[in-house]
């Protein structure tokens, strides 16, 4: 016997509502979730094995609830000075974003942000209760500071999401707006650093605005440039009492002994881990180059994707890469389409079957 969502007594505000759904299609080549598509080289793989194998023979005891050594590890690797007491850490980042909204939104709460930004920031709002609120950009994505504010007294959120570089469009943003932002809300403000290795090496993050801002949080995720993705862990760095609400919302033991080990070890890998960054930015600026000569035109990016506009028929032109054993990403803006940069063979796949539909149509 079947039934449908709408004969079930699903709460009102979840009626109607989308889970989120990139296609997971087994293609050759997938360029359509922004992730490190180089896998984890052999040495680490066997160094983290090694650290998984031990914790597994204490898998019938509950793990660290507090992961102890695992934020001592964020908070070397995130320099600034950070201790483990300003660290957090979830299964991806999305699991510590939903620790933030549980914490400071929820019904009768409001969360803000500036899209196009991240599918995931509606839902897990709406996911808590809370009202979702979407604030605009300027034709070229870029957010001042100026507007920002307006916007935000306008709204009086409870709680700011700011995606810097900004997903899908790759967008940088100015510290200064995230200053402003702080200065003029009452409510919490994260930016969500989820790119930010992919910057450039001179460009600061926001966890230099830390100091003196207990509302402030900064996350990020070992999904994108550590190449861990399937592993699932995020993490942010904010003031101590902030760490502290956050313990209010998790699941006791939220982050398994495994998921503890391997992310250690991953992480005293950085280096290794971090090695192909380089590499990706070469091929995010070469896909601009190309698709520009192509006649497209792609947006600025400090990311590991580049979104581009000049598409005609975004679906059909997704649906002959797709044809073609290329995944890409639609991600719903109008004459647009998301890729990511792979590596140079992957890179070149997708812009040989681009070139060739082009050359077509
Ligand atoms: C990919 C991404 C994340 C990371 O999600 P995980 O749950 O850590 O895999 C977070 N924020 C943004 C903007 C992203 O694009």
């Amino acid at each position: 016997m079947t039934s449908s969502l709408d004969d079930l007594p699903l709460r009102d505000d979840l009626r109607g509502l989308t889970p989120y759904g990139a296609p997971q299609a087994p293609l050759p080549i997938a360029l359509n979730v922004n992730e490190n598509t180089h896998p984890v080289p052999d040495e680490v793989a066997s160094d983290i094995l090694d650290d998984i194998a031990v914790a597994l023979r204490d898998v019938n005891r509950y793990p660290d609830r507090e992961f102890t050594a695992l934020r001592e590890g964020f908070a070397e690797y995130l320099g600034h000075g950070l201790e483990a007491s300003q660290i957090w850490a979830g299964n991806g980042s999305n699991e510590v974003l939903q620790h933030i909204l549980q914490a400071f939104a929820g019904p009768g709460r409001t969360v803000f942000s500036f899209v196009p930004t991240y599918s995931m920031y509606p839902l897990l709002a709406q996911g808590t209760g809370a009202r979702w609120v979407a604030g605009r950009r300027e034709p070229d994505y870029t957010l001042t500071a100026d507007e920002a504010v307006a916007q935000i007294e306008q709204v009086d959120p409870d709680v700011v999401l700011l995606c810097a570089p900004n997903n899908p469009t790759g967008t940088p943003l100015g510290l200064d707006v995230v200053e402003a932002v702080y200065e003029a809300t009452r409510g919490v403000v994260v930016v969500d650093e989820a790119y930010q290795e992919f910057a450039p090496h001179d460009a600061p993050s926001a966890l230099t605005l830390l100091d003196g801002r207990p509302r402030l949080a900064v996350s990020r995720t070992m999904s994108k440039a550590f190449a861990f993705a399937g592993a699932r862990v995020g993490y942010l760095a904010a003031d101590p009492s902030f760490i502290d609400a956050l313990r209010l919302v998790r699941l006791p033991y939220h982050l398994s002994a495994l998921t503890q080990a391997a992310a250690s070890a991953a992480l005293r890998n950085a280096d290794v881990m971090l090695g192909m960054v380089e590499e990706i930015v070469a091929q995010r600026d070469r896909i601009s180059a190309t698709l520009e000569a192509l006649g497209y035109t792609p947006h600025d990016s400090w990311s590991n994707f580049v979104l581009f506009g000049g598409v005609a028929d975004p679906k059909r032109t997704w649906q002959e890469l797709y044809d073609r054993g290329v995944l890409i990403r639609d991600v719903g803006i109008p004459g647009h389409l998301r890729v990511t940069a792979g590596t140079e063979a992957e890179t070149t796949a997708f812009l040989d079957a681009l070139a060739s539909i082009g050359s077509e149509s």
